[in-house]
């Protein structure tokens, strides 16, 4: 439904696929391995049909449906060429309940969030709701006769665990490679009392689908002839012909830049050739695509405009005024100044050395530079906790004092597995940073985010921690409330989010628009040379040089054709058994911030709480997730030592 254009690609090993994430990793990550577990443990006594292949489960499913009542986890249906597997289906009394389960988190306050106040569905439920409909469909059709309820399962976000420890009675292991099991370990009748599951009945939004009301996605064919249609071209392997448009940036079947070095085939490239007559090198201009922020993508594609300098100001809708009163570049001015870049074939860094300065002269030594990893797990750590809690394991600590020397001045990581970290994590970071007045720096509103996650937590959690007034005060002090906090502040050492400043202040074109810290480290050690001369010597972690907690002696410039390497290029990799390749993978199409904090740390953090490993292989991703942070908050320092030759 994204586009009907990627069925063709779709499953092709010989086109580049982004999505084509190792399952093992991606259940990991968004805890999808425990919630499939736990759904089946609120519904005891089923057949799991499981592994087998397509044809044997279709088989063992028509064997077992011959029993007048009886429950299947992940039965298979065929219709025609249609072919699904439903997570739960529970056969009883002539009728068929479906029970889709997905690791989405559900709020059951919110009422009904699948409509607008027009009844047309919303876009954010619309993928559930339509990956229910069609399993509906193939399972009414091969199943003709019964009376059919289908149900989506949601985290609930507000239930309370009943129990400690139950987030670990759900280990996974991993078996024959790419798959893996999930063992339950001492699960009790009490640990079940309460569901974290909420079942949602969507039988009403099904037939509003298969109806074609709520939705003009199925225009003009219908429901089940926009299904034939998408089988016809996908059984005949036929590609349906391309649209593009805004959607194209975040296709999977783009090619990475390792991708490009083998032989895999682009089906990006094929859509945009084959639509607009490009040539190869037709895409080495930056695309309209790469515009930061840019929200007329589809008409500007619509118009032809493709590339970069094919825009002008009316495209974007300049505005001046847009940036609240603050100084600094508006949306809209940044996103000129990009279109102005790549049209003059200008790749020097802009930087408003008048406001970015004004800006600095208020900052106050030390200078604290900080960064969080976090993770939010599905099934809690402890009774009264709710699912998706933001759980706050590690942080790194950079200090840069007056006379600019710079130290790595501490660190928190806390992953033993069933330990709820959040208390120690901030009583940590108070003891680093409340010993002076220095400004504290952030890299985007994630940490501040955090930081009221923990607020929260800490006034509604039972067994509150002593100290906590303490720490609450001192949340305070540095952060300030964010929307949904019931109490109102405004921390006097409130932190400095670096990225607002990069958006307000700077802009690199080798970032290509995007202003991750992952992009800016890169290009300011390309475009510094103060940097340069500083870090291609081995000073950081040596005796006389940069105190460094995890490194000894390294050199952070080093040069590849010409260029300088990418800094998290140099690390080691996360998971001796994961390529880095496909950590991008999982981490693709999320956005900015979620990269930071979404993609690797996250899934270390699963792997070390839930996956059966030896001691080593715990050692190794701890050591890997000290690195990783260290350089996070390294970068934070090194591009305030670009700005700080600029300006001075
Ligand atoms: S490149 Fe665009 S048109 Fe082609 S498959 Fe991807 S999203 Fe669809």
């Amino acid at each position: 439904m994204e586009c009907p254009t990627k069925l063709y690609y779709s499953g092709k090993k010989e086109y580049a696929d982004q999505s084509r994430q190792d399952p093992f990793l991606a259940a990991l990550a968004d805890g999808g391995f425990q919630v499939g577990a736990l759904a089946r443990c609120y519904f005891p006594g089923g057949h799991m049909i499981g592994q087998l292949d397509d044809q044997a489960a279709l088989t063992e499913t028509a064997r077992l449906l011959r029993q007048e009542n009886v429950m299947l986890y992940e039965p298979a249906f065929l219709y025609e060429n249609l072919f699904v597997r439903v997570d739960i289906l529970v056969k009883e009394n002539g009728c068929l309940r479906l029970y889709e389960v997905k690791s989405k988190s559900w709020n059951p306050v919110q009422g009904q969030p699948f409509t607008g106040k027009k009844g047309n569905l919303t876009a954010a439920w619309k993928p559930y709701l339509y990956d229910v409909a069609f399993q509906a469909y193939v399972v009414g059709k091969a199943m003709p006769g019964y009376v059919l309820e289908p149900f989506l399962m949601f985290v609930d976000k507000n239930a309370e665990c009943p129990t400690d420890g139950l987030n670990q009675k759900f280990r996974i292991k991993r078996v024959s490679g790419r798959k893996a099991e999930v063992q339950i370990i001492n699960l009790t009748q009490e640990d079940l009392s309460v569901s974290l599951l909420a079942a949602v009945p969507v039988e009403k939004y099904v037939s509003m689908i298969m109806s074609g009301y709520g939705t003009k996605d199925f225009d003009p064919l219908g429901f089940e002839g926009t299904l034939r249609y998408f089988s016809k071209f996908y059984g005949r392997d036929e590609r349906i012909t391309p649209v593009p448009g805004g959607k194209c940036e975040k296709c999977q079947f783009k090619c990475s830049e390792e991708d490009e070095e083998t032989s895999l085939k682009s089906g990006f490239k094929e859509c945009w050739k084959e639509t607009f007559g490009w040539e190869d090198q037709d895409f080495k201009d930056p695309l309209v695509l790469d515009l930061w922020d840019y929200r007329k993508k589809d008409s500007a594609i619509s118009e032809r405009k493709l590339v970069l300098a094919d825009l002008d100001e009316k495209d974007i809708g300049m505005k001046d005024n847009g940036n609240d009163g603050r100084p600094g570049l508006s949306r809209t001015k940044r996103q000129f100044l990009q279109i102005e870049k790549a049209k003059t074939g200008d790749f020097s860094p802009f930087i408003d050395r008048e406001n970015l300065g004004r800006e600095m002269g208020r900052w106050h030594f030390p200078l604290h530079f900080i960064d969080f990893e976090t993770a939010m797990v599905p099934i809690p750590f402890n009774a009264g906790k709710h699912p998706y809690e933001t759980i706050a394991f590690q942080f790194s600590h950079h200090v840069v004092e007056e006379d600019g020397s710079v130290r790595h001045a501490g660190e928190f990581l806390l992953a033993d597995p069933g330990v709820f970290p959040n208390y120690m994590f901030i009583r940590k970071l108070r003891a680093e940073l409340g010993n002076d007045e220095g400004t504290i720096f952030c890299y985007s509103h994630y940490e501040n985010t955090v930081l009221n996650a923990i607020h929260r937590q800490m006034q509604q959690d039972g067994g509150q921690p002593e100290d906590s007034d303490d720490l609450l005060a001192f949340i305070e002090s540095i952060s300030h409330s964010s929307s949904g906090n019931e109490r109102l502040w405004q921390g006097t050492r409130d932190m400095v989010d670096l990225l607002d400043m990069v958006k307000r202040y700077y802009y690199n074109p080798s970032t290509n628009g995007s202003n991750s810290i992952k992009y800016v480290l890169p290009a300011v050690l390309q475009s510094s040379e103060c940097l340069q001369r500083k870090y291609s010597k081995p000073v950081y972690g040596a005796e006389g040089g940069i105190f460094s907690m995890n490194f000894k002696n390294k050199r952070w410039i080093e040069k590849k054709n010409g260029s300088v390497a990418d800094p998290y290029s140099l690390l080691p990799e996360m998971f001796a058994d994961i390529s880095s390749e496909e950590m991008q993978r999982l981490m693709s199409g999320e956005d900015e911030s979620a990269i930071r904090h979404g993609g690797e740390a996250m899934t270390a953090y699963a792997r070390l709480q839930y996956e059966e490993m030896e001691d080593f292989e715990r050692g190794a991703i701890v050591k890997a997730l000290l690195q990783y942070c260290e350089l996070d908050t390294l970068a934070m320092v090194m591009l305030y030592e670009a700005w700080r030759e600029e300006v001075s």
